[in-house]
């Protein structure tokens, strides 16, 4: 099932998220709907809080699902390594029309569990690492936009402010 995604403002994604303590019937379904609506949008990856919930969970597949394999899904992530700087520009589902350049690692690894509560090493370079930097970003209420410095955030919420007057936001 498709969930909405919701968009910089929503106080939800401003907001550390809780660790699942238990892997349920519930749990699975919040990810194979994740799942749906990431490739739907179409994203590369996408987290708990952007769907309205408060969950350490987050799935990344690079390929949108075009190859398989590739689908990460990260329950309770933390990271294990992160090494290196890259910057290159980023976007995210909960800031549609907005990009920049964001320093990222260039090199990371996470540990995980799967969606059958299996631990897990999901290690990347470029924008694996990227992705895993975005997503576990999320998981603590961070935004790239809070990633970025003085006049290039204030840029971008001040167009966002202007949107949310217009109703188009
Ligand atoms: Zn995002």
């Amino acid at each position: 099932m498709l969930r909405p995604i919701v968009r910089y403002g929503a106080p939800g994604l401003h907001t550390k998220t809780s660790p699942v303590s238990e892997i349920t019937e519930e749990t699975r379904r919040l990810i194979d709907d994740m799942v749906e609506t990431m490739y739907a949008a179409p994203g590369v990856g996408l987290a708990a809080p952007q769907v309205g919930v408060p969950l350490r969970v987050c799935v990344i597949d690079l390929s949108v699902g075009k190859r398989g394999g590739e689908l990460h899904v990260l329950i309770n992530p933390h990271f294990v390594e992160r090494e290196g700087m890259q910057i290159e520009d980023e976007g995210c589902l909960s800031l549609p029309g907005f990009t920049a350049g964001v320093p990222r690692p260039s090199r990371a690894a996470v540990r995980a569990l799967d969606r059958s509560g299996v631990e897990r090493v999901v290690e990347g370079t470029g924008l694996l690492a990227r992705a895993l930097q975005h997503e576990l970003d999320h998981l603590d209420g961070l935004l790239f936009l809070d990633r970025l410095r003085g006049i290039k955030r204030d840029i971008i919420v001040r167009k966002i402010r202007k949107l949310d007057r217009l109703g188009r936001w």
